[in-house]
């Protein structure tokens, strides 16, 4: 069967920045509506695993992407939109390190609130239904078509992911 030709994405729009912002904060907040009754140090310790695992991402595996790589002070991608880059592109392959240690710190993000969220079924059960479509939705309609060709996630047809050849 002929696969249907699919371009790969050079640029994002403003609302494309919305909706995944969105979706990604169903998951984040309720997480943190589990932690907050439980345990006001928690949540705080919540925000800042958050807050690390984003600068960690960035710091290794962003720095790497075509979007961080284009021109310009600010960052604009389905993830980041008008964030500085607060740090310096990196040329060349994400290295197995860079990838096993931005891997680990999504992983903490993610697994983090679990331990609250047991206590209460019904949060748990929106917080693993609103991650599943959150992670479906980016590997449906953005991994199939995404410039980072050196991205372990990758699924351009006919790319294989995590190698370096990077578009734009
Ligand atoms: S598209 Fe993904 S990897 Fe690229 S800069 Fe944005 S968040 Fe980072």
């Amino acid at each position: 069967m002929m696969e249907d030709r699919i371009e790969v994405r050079e640029d994002y729009a403003f609302s494309d920045w919305l909706y995944y912002t969105a979706a990604a904060l169903v998951p984040l907040f309720t997480g943190a509506v589990a932690i907050y009754p439980q345990s006001a140090l928690g949540l705080v310790s919540y925000g800042g695993v958050v807050l690390a695992g984003v600068a960690v991402v960035m710091h290794l595996f962003c720095t790497h992407c075509p979007h961080y790589q284009k021109p310009g002070r600010f960052l604009k991608c389905i993830f980041f939109w008008g964030l500085p880059k607060f740090f310096a592109p990196r040329n060349g392959s994400l290295t197995r390190l860079e990838k096993l240690v931005a891997v680990a710190a999504m992983g903490l993000v993610l697994f983090f609130p679990l331990a609250w969220l047991a206590e209460e079924p019904g949060l748990l059960l929106v917080y693993l239904l609103s991650l599943a479509v959150f992670l479906a939705t980016v590997r449906r309609h953005e991994c199939r078509r995404c410039v980072f060709s050196d991205c372990p996630a990758n699924a351009v047809p006919g790319q294989t992911p995590g190698r370096q050849g990077n578009v734009g």
